[in-house]
């Protein structure tokens, strides 16, 4: 089944009950405590996560087990996607059992129809990779609350009149429709359709905000330096991908303003730009702890905690993202600890074999500097690891064997760096296709087994 436009254009009222939740939530965000010191806000997110423990615990067998054992939640071992997507009927307090809401999920994606509801709730998937995709389910009262936060966020109170959003996503859910039923017109874009029909529409539309994920907005900034279409979006922001900074910077230079960013996945909101266009984490809903994964403790994986997902609890939940704090305090004045940047995926440290045959790991970001710092005339790249000894480099540019000999100079000093020799590196002369996946710039795409 094809997407319904018209549908979209005119979306279904929602129920007034709907709407005043929405409200009621993004006046209770609005206006709720506002913290002056990190030891205020630590004691109020305490609070905050009594309260969820509170309501969660009769309810959700697995979470009732772990109370019991543990008199402090912070001896509840932390959980990763594997474990809970296998404890999926025990966390859950709805008694919603995985495997149908695994077929509402999937039945929606195929079709394009996206009412994904199972009772009153909405399910979804992630677009996760390598098919290790988490199964998400959210309450009404939860799609309210989400609501009203992104508005909370995204908009200053000036912009609490109508407006246009254009929002990019692979694929729809429930939880993003619901935005269009509010004070803007909302259009979702659906990136499974063909691009040039997207940004013809697009292009019609004339969005004020403009939502997509970084590689989409990239392909929109070309688009509109080629002067294919002339949008004005007086603010952009990047979801879904991790924003490097060379796209963050081109989009940039193309539209003329911050680009904003949330840093979002199917565990929760977890942080989104200030006016300074640097990531903060949403500590009002969220508790962050961390995993640090070097003797600096400079880069760790955050370990989440959000106050207000019910349906399906995230308790000290470990996230594979590697992110680095920001030291010094933003400019912008917020006491929510901002991050410097974020890393990418443990999936997509790359793993070598030295000299003396030992394992050495090189973070993702290395590999991204030895690629974008060199002088080449190089306008996008992906750089993937095969195996220990095997690299693809993909590269967009009109100097092909130049800025080849350039990459495989500086790659090549970087191994060496290392202590690493014998690998081999290929070439090409155009970017990988993407099925249905993220686009990331550095990626591993083979298993390794490693001690931790
Ligand atoms: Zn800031």
């Amino acid at each position: 089944m094809l997407l319904n436009i018209s549908e979209l254009q005119n979306p279904p009222i929602l129920s007034d009950m709907f709407y005043l939740t929405i409200l009621q939530y993004y006046f209770q965000f609005r206006f709720q405590a506002t913290f002056s010191n990190r030891k205020d806000l630590e004691e109020w997110q305490e609070r905050q996560i009594e309260r969820m423990l509170r309501k969660i615990q009769t309810n959700s067998p697995y979470y009732k087990e772990q109370l019991q054992k543990h008199s402090n939640w912070r001896q509840i071992p932390t959980i990763q996607k594997k474990q809970w997507m296998q404890e999926f009927d025990r966390i859950n307090t709805l008694n919603i059992q995985k495997q149908a809401a695994l077929k509402v999920a999937l039945q929606a994606e195929t079709s394009r129809n996206f009412s994904s509801k199972l009772g009153k709730n909405t399910v979804g998937l992630s677009s996760g990779t390598s098919g290790n995709r988490g199964l998400f389910v959210v309450t009404p009262k939860e799609r309210a609350q989400w609501v009203a936060y992104v508005l909370h966020k995204i908009l200053s109170p000036l912009q609490w009149q109508k407006r246009k959003i254009a929002f990019f996503l692979r694929s729809n859910s429930n939880l993003y429709n619901s935005m269009q039923s509010l004070l803007f017109r909302f259009r979702f874009f659906d990136l499974k359709k063909r691009f040039e029909e997207n940004l013809l529409q697009l292009n019609e539309y004339q969005p004020d905000i403009l939502v997509a994920p970084a590689s989409v907005l990239r392909h929109i900034a070309k688009e509109q330096q080629a002067q294919t279409i002339n949008i004005h979006p007086e603010k952009i922001l990047s979801v879904a991908e991790i924003l490097e900074q060379e796209d963050a910077d081109f989009i940039q230079s193309v539209f003329q303003q911050i680009i904003h960013q949330a840093y979002q996945c199917t565990e929760g909101f977890l942080a989104v730009t200030c006016e300074y266009g640097i990531l903060h984490f949403n500590e009002d809903i969220i508790k962050i702890e961390r995993q640090y994964i070097d003797d600096e403790k400079k880069r760790y994986h955050p370990i989440i905690t959000d106050f207000n997902r019910i349906g399906q609890p995230i308790i000290r939940y470990l996230l594979n993202d590697i992110v680095i704090d920001k030291i010094e305090p933003c400019q912008c004045g917020s006491i929510f600890q901002a991050i410097d940047h974020i890393e990418g995926r443990s999936d997509d440290v790359f793993y070598f074999k030295n000299k003396e045959g030992k394992i050495v790991t090189i973070y993702p970001d290395f590999i991204r500097r030895a690629v974008i710092l060199p002088d080449t005339s190089m306008e996008e790249y992906v750089v993937e690891q095969l195996s220990l000894q095997q690299i693809h480099v993909f590269i967009h540019t009109s100097h092909f064997l130049q800025d080849q000999q350039t990459l495989f100079s500086s790659l090549l000093q970087l191994f060496e760096e290392y202590g690493i020799a014998d690998i081999k590196l290929s070439f090409f002369n155009q970017m990988p296709v993407l099925k249905d996946e993220k686009l990331r710039r550095v990626k591993r795409s083979f298993e390794i087994y490693t001690k931790k």
